[in-house]
């Protein structure tokens, strides 16, 4: 039988976890805070801010919008987040990508400080997950760990493939379950017979942003089947990459579409917030 692994509800008791570590927190003196700009008209960022600021209150964080026009010039982001870098009451700050085609995206999130890069997209920030050693966990490969460990699957010796590379999903996902001893193939639009790869998977992650892709036929009885994907089929109705009523038929654990990545992702860069507002007391 397959069960479901319930974003909702991991989400729900991680976040009751941030919110009484954050009360601990204020009666030292310190809120947490986070830092959110947005540039232009993109309804699909403003939906994302939006539910950043309200997660943000539910667990007690201060949060700070900066709404910019669509107008604004590299310079002037540049130096509004060289402000809030400088900023004692901002512990994280996250720049809502896409970005308007005018602004050099690089060079913002570069100059965001890797201390407050609660995204964990800063190179050095890449390069400590690569060594092991980092601060902050990118946050969707990291509310993938949390589900998982939730669950009690444990990756160590498991065959894991992660199907797609992008530098903030695919790769550090990759580097996660590398670390808790899993061994791991990546995937991507050039590889050859994915089929034969991802049969011989304990655990499959999604991450490719194609309805329907991981079907029936390429996957194992009793694999564990994680969806990255956010997509919008035919009818306007969110979906994932993978077949969900066909390959829940064989696998052992499965993620919901809506419901089950999605609201970790949020809960994992309040994590992040967090444990930089920590550091100001240590
Ligand atoms: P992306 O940057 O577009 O990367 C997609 C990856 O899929 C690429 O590496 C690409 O390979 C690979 N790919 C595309 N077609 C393929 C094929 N036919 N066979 C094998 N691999 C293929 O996307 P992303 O930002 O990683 O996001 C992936 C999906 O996750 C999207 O639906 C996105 O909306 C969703 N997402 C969800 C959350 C969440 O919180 N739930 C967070 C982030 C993203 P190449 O590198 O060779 O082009």
């Amino acid at each position: 039988m397959c069960n479901l692994i319930d974003g909702k509800k991991i989400a729900s008791s991680v976040r009751e976890k941030i919110k009484t570590e954050t009360d601990e927190l204020k009666k030292k003196g310190v809120t947490p805070g986070l830092a959110v700009i947005i540039v232009g008209n993109n309804p699909a960022s403003r939906v994302y801010v939006n539910n950043k600021k309200k997660a943000c209150e539910q667990v007690g964080f201060n949060s700070y919008e900066y709404a910019l026009k669509e107008e604004t010039t590299t310079k002037e982001l540049l130096e509004l987040i060289d402000k809030l870098n400088n900023d004692n009451n901002v512990d994280g700050i996250l720049c809502q990508l896409p970005l308007p085609g005018s602004i050099d995206e690089n060079a913002v999130l570069n100059a965001i400080s890797p201390d407050k890069d609660v995204d964990a997209f800063h190179p050095v920030n890449c390069g400590r997950l690569f060594i092991g050693n980092q601060k902050f966990l990118p946050c969707t490969p990291a509310g993938i760990m949390e589900m998982l460990k939730y669950c009690d699957i444990d990756v160590s010796g498991k065959n894991c493939v992660v199907i797609g590379r992008s530098n903030i999903v695919g790769k550090p996902m990759a580097m996660l379950l590398l670390q808790s001893n899993a061994t791991v193939t990546i995937c991507h639009s050039k590889t050859r017979n994915i089929a034969d790869i991802t049969k011989k998977a304990d655990i499959i992650v999604a991450a490719v942003g194609k309805e329907n892709f991981l079907t029936e036929d390429m996957v194992s009885d009793g694999a564990v089947i994680i969806d990255v994907g956010m997509n919008r089929n035919a009818q306007g109705k969110l979906c994932g990459d993978v077949d969900f009523e066909n390959v829940s038929k064989k696998a052992s654990w499965i993620t919901p579409v809506p419901g089950g990545v999605g609201p970790m992702t949020i809960t994992m860069l309040l994590k992040n917030t967090l444990t930089s507002a920590e550091s100001r007391i240590k």
